[in-house]
C-alpha cells in the first residue's frame, strides 16, 4: 500500500479515470478519426496530448526529477483543488494552513466544503511547527506550507519544514510559487526522502507566463498518478504546452528576469525607505515587497488614482498596516515611486 492510499477518498482511490483512443497509441502522425475533430485549423483542431509527454520530459531534464513525478496543471491552483478532491471528505476532514497565506487554499477547502484550522506565524513570520502539529486530528488530510511565503515574502526554516513532513501523519502541501527568486532553497531535492511531500511550483511569476497558466506539482508517482486521473484530461491546452517548451530551451532569460528583478527590488526597497510614512519593510526572498506604511488604505486608494495597483494587505492577520508591493520593471517600479514622493 503507497503512504497516502489510507487517506485517499475512497470514491477516487476507485475512479476509473477517463480514457481516449490515443492512450494506445502515442504517434504524432496518424490519420486521427477518433475524437471528432475537425480536420481543418490546424494545429488547434486536435487536442493537446493529456499526458504532456514532451513538456513533461523537458521539466524533468531542467528540474532533475522523473517525469513520472510531475503533475502539470492550469496554474498551480489546479493541483491545489485536486488535493482537496483526492483527499479529503466533504463537511467531514479538515486541513491545517499557516496563517496569514496565500488566498487560494480557503477558497478551495470552501469551495470543497472543508474547514481549514488555521495557524498563525510567530512575530517573525516563521512557522509555529508544535502548534502546527497539534492542531491536526485523525481528520486532517492536508497541511499547506508556502515558502517563500505570500504576503510576507520570506522563506521559512528549512529544519522547520522537515520537522513538519516528520512529524505530520497527513500530506504535506510546499507551494514554492516563488522559489526561483530564492535561488538554491528549494526543498525539490528532496523530494524522494518524505512520501508525504508535494511541492509546487509555476510558471506564472519567475517565467513570465502567468497569462498561459502553468503549474506544477512534484511528487511520489503513485500521488501524480492519483493527481492525473482526476484533472481534467486536456486541463493544459496545445498553445501553453508550445510555449512553455519553446521558453524552456532559454532558462538563461529567465535568470537574467529573476537577476534583474532582485536588483530592482533592492534599488525600490532603499527608496521607498526614504519616505516618511514607510515605517518598516519585511526581508524578501521572492519578487514583491511588504510594506509597512502610515494610512495603507489611504495610500493604495491614491495610488490607484494614478493607474497603478497594488495590494493592500492591512487587514491580514500579523500584517496590519502593510502594503504588497510586486517588484516590476525599471520603469513601473520609477513610477510608482514618483506617484508615492508626491503623496
Ligand atoms: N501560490 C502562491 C503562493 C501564489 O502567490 C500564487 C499566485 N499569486 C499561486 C500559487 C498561483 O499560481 P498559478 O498562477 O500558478 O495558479
Amino acid at each position: 500500500m503507497n503512504y497516502f492510499e489510507k487517506l485517499l477518498r475512497p470514491n477516487i482511490a476507485r475512479l476509473k479515470p477517463y480514457s481516449s483512443a490515443r492512450d494506445e497509441y502515442t504517434g504524432d502522425e496518424g490519420v486521427f478519426l477518433d475524437a471528432n475533430e475537425n480536420p481543418f485549423n490546424s494545429p488547434y483542431n486536435r487536442y493537446p496530448d493529456p499526458r504532456q509527454r514532451v513538456l513533461k520530459a523537458k521539466i524533468a531534464a531542467i528540474k532533475g526529477v522523473e517525469p513520472g513525478c510531475i503533475f502539470l496543471g492550469n496554474g498551480s491552483d489546479e493541483p491545489i483543488d485536486l488535493m482537496y478532491r483526492a483527499f479529503c471528505e466533504p463537511g467531514v476532514d479538515n486541513v491545517v494552513s499557516i496563517d496569514p497565506t496565500y488566498g487560494m487554499y480557503q477558497v478551495a477547502a470552501d469551495i470543497n466544503n472543508i474547514e481549514v484550522r488555521k495557524v498563525l506565524l510567530t512575530a517573525d513570520y516563521q512557522m509555529d511547527v508544535p502548534a502546527l502539529l497539534a492542531a491536526a486530528d485523525d481528520n486532517t488530510k492536508l497541511l499547506f506550507l508556502c515558502s517563500p511565503n505570500n504576503p510576507t515574502g520570506n522563506c521559512f526554516h528549512i529544519a522547520d519544514i522537515e520537522a513538519i513532513l516528520k512529524g505530520f501523519k497527513g500530506m504535506v502541501v510546499l507551494d514554492e510559487a516563488y522559489i526561483d527568486f530564492a535561488p538554491g532553497k528549494s526543498f525539490l531535492p528532496r523530494l524522494a526522502e518524505f512520501p508525504n511531500l508535494v511541492i509546487l511550483q509555476t510558471f506564472s511569476k519567475a517565467w513570465g507566463m502567468a497569462g498561459l497558466r502553468l503549474g506544477m506539482a512534484f511528487a511520489s508517482p503513485e500521488l501524480v498518478q492519483v493527481l492525473s486521473k482526476i484533472k481534467y484530461p486536456y486541463n493544459l491546452n496545445i498553445l501553453t504546452q508550445q510555449t512553455a517548451l519553446e521558453l524552456l530551451d532559454s532558462v538563461s532569460e529567465m535568470e537574467n528576469w529573476v537577476k534583474l528583478l532582485l536588483n530592482e527590488r533592492e534599488v525600490l526597497s532603499a527608496e521607498l525607505a526614504k519616505l516618511p510614512f514607510v515605517k518598516k519593510q519585511y526581508p524578501s526572498d521572492s519578487n514583491f515587497l511588504l510594506v509597512k506604511t502610515e494610512e495603507p488604505r489611504k495610500i493604495y486608494q491614491y495610488l490607484v488614482g494614478h493607474k497603478i495597483i497594488i495590494r493592500d494587505r492591512s487587514s491580514v492577520a500579523l500584517c496590519e498596516g502593510c502594503l504588497r508591493i510586486t517588484v516590476g520593471s525599471p520603469d513601473e517600479n520609477r513610477q510608482l515611486l514618483d506617484a508615492l514622493k508626491k503623496y
